[in-house]
């Protein structure tokens, strides 16, 4: 097989049949197709699309590039392995929060994590804000405290999906990350691989999101429910809505505070909702005891007003080095030395809050990386006092932004104005959840 034929097969709209793909895949990782090649590859596909069975093939070769984890020796017989993904976003610490309580009601969860990009933060970011703790953890490890503990959160490792890691280096810097059918293979190539039955796909749609149309992302989400289906996984897709910051909340240490809140059932609305459903859907799909959505969202309600979810959080974050006390006292965990808050300059309802802009503020102030290896000030950030929707009178706090010195809390002070819309006319809060696309 020649790569020229392939590339000019996609450029001139051909389908690829799964020989094919998988001759691509490994070129990608054996080295022996070079960038300028993958890179044409990538464009072609970019312009000309995939059909479903060219999306599955391509991941299914993807997952199976590298290390495939089967995690079932690590769980009780017969218990199904269920995932969740977000596809990123601002303020979105779910897995802080789903983790434990989806654990709590019995059903085990062992994810692989990443960090942040660009304006959206990362899991594992969030997490390493607790002292001690880590996401490095060996393969003989994460099974065992599958096993002990029912929750483990673990670091890519490189071996997982290899194939994907040269063509998402290749695709950030050729402009050929936006491809619905790249992007849907990147994410589901990861999770098969990590050994998943069924999989809860959180796909952020709004500025603060990859898919910032409700079309794009309703493409995405049922090209990913597909490719899930033909590997044979169960998979639902939740549309959620990332206009706005998720919850309050934007900043490392700030973020793993409100998901405390959130296993004591008293986060703010918009992430407590999100984070019931996303347990609900995931307990739907793995557990038998739960044959429909209000039996998943009793189950998830009992974990959280038990304390058995947050008694699992303090399990797993000692599990991995952690230091416990700062999850039963939050407000150990690291705090910013300046405060400054925006203020409303007149009456109104809050049309807008950029999230975009709220995070890309978080990144300037040391939140989040600007480039490759930069450390990470864990105590800054911004917190929302309100959210779209809610009235504020004139010198209203519209949110308090948390800053390592006085010069950086002027420069977000300065940014994150034009981020906030008030207007005199009311206006509805958002919705959280705007579509479910699964295969049940
Ligand atoms: N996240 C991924 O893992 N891959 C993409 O291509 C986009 C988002």
């Amino acid at each position: 097989m020649n790569p020229v034929d392939l590339i000019t097969t996609k450029r001139d709209g051909g389908e690829h049949s799964a020989d094919e793909l998988r001759f691509l895949v490994r070129g990608m990782v054996d080295g022996s197709i070079p960038d300028y090649q993958l890179a044409a590859w990538a464009m072609a596909v970019y312009f000309r699309g995939m059909t479903d069975a060219e999306a599955t093939q391509l991941t299914l070769a993807m997952a199976e590039s590298g290390d495939t984890l089967d995690l079932h020796d690590a769980v009780p017989s017969g218990v199904l392995i269920v995932d969740k993904h977000s596809s990123g976003g601002v303020g979105d610490k779910t897995t802080l929060a789903v983790g434990p309580i989806v654990a709590a009601c019995g059903l085990p969860v062992g994810k692989m994590s990443g960090r942040g990009l660009s304006f959206s933060g990362g899991t594992i970011d969030k997490l390493e804000s607790i002292r001690g703790w880590s996401s490095e953890l060996s393969e003989e490890r994460f099974r065992r405290q599958l096993r002990e503990i029912g929750l483990v959160v673990a670091g890519q490792t490189a071996e997982l999906a290899p194939a994907d890691k040269r063509l998402y280096a290749l695709r950030d810097v050729t402009g050929t990350v936006p491809s619905l059918p790249l992007i849907a293979a990147s994410i589901m190539s990861k999770k098969l691989a990590a050994g998943a039955d069924a999989i809860v796909l959180d796909v952020k749609c709004g500025r603060g999101a990859f898919m910032e149309n409700l079309d794009d992302a309703r493409a995405l989400a049922r090209l990913m429910v597909a490719i899930g289906a033909g590997a044979g996984r169960k998979v639902t897709a939740l549309i959620t809505g990332m206009e706005q910051p998720l919850g309050n909340a934007v900043g490392n240490a700030l973020e793993v505070r409100e998901a405390i809140e959130a296993l004591h059932g008293r986060a703010p609305a918009d992430f407590q909702e999100l984070v019931e459903r996303v347990c609900a859907e995931m307990l739907l799909l793995g557990d038998p005891l739960c044959p429909n959505l209000e039996a998943a969202n009793e189950r998830v309600r009992t974990a959280i007003t038990s304390g058995g979810a947050f008694e699992k959080l303090v399990a797993f974050v000692a599990a991995q080095g952690g230091d416990p006390a700062q999850i039963r006292h939050p407000e150990r965990l690291p705090t910013a030395p300046v405060q400054r808050r925006l203020l409303a300059e007149k009456a109104g309802y809050i049309h807008k809050i950029d999230a975009r802009e709220v995070g890309l503020a978080v990144v300037e102030m040391g939140g989040g990386r600007k480039k490759k290896g930069d450390s990470i000030d864990f105590g800054v950030g911004v917190v929302c006092a309100a959210k779209v929707g809610d009235r504020v009178e004139a010198g209203d706090t519209l949110c308090v932004i948390h800053a390592a010195d006085v010069a950086s809390a002027a420069v977000a002070l300065d940014r994150l104005k034009a981020a906030w819309r008030v207007a005199e006319e009311p206006t509805n809060s958002l919705p959280v959840v705007l579509d479910r696309i699964g295969t049940s």
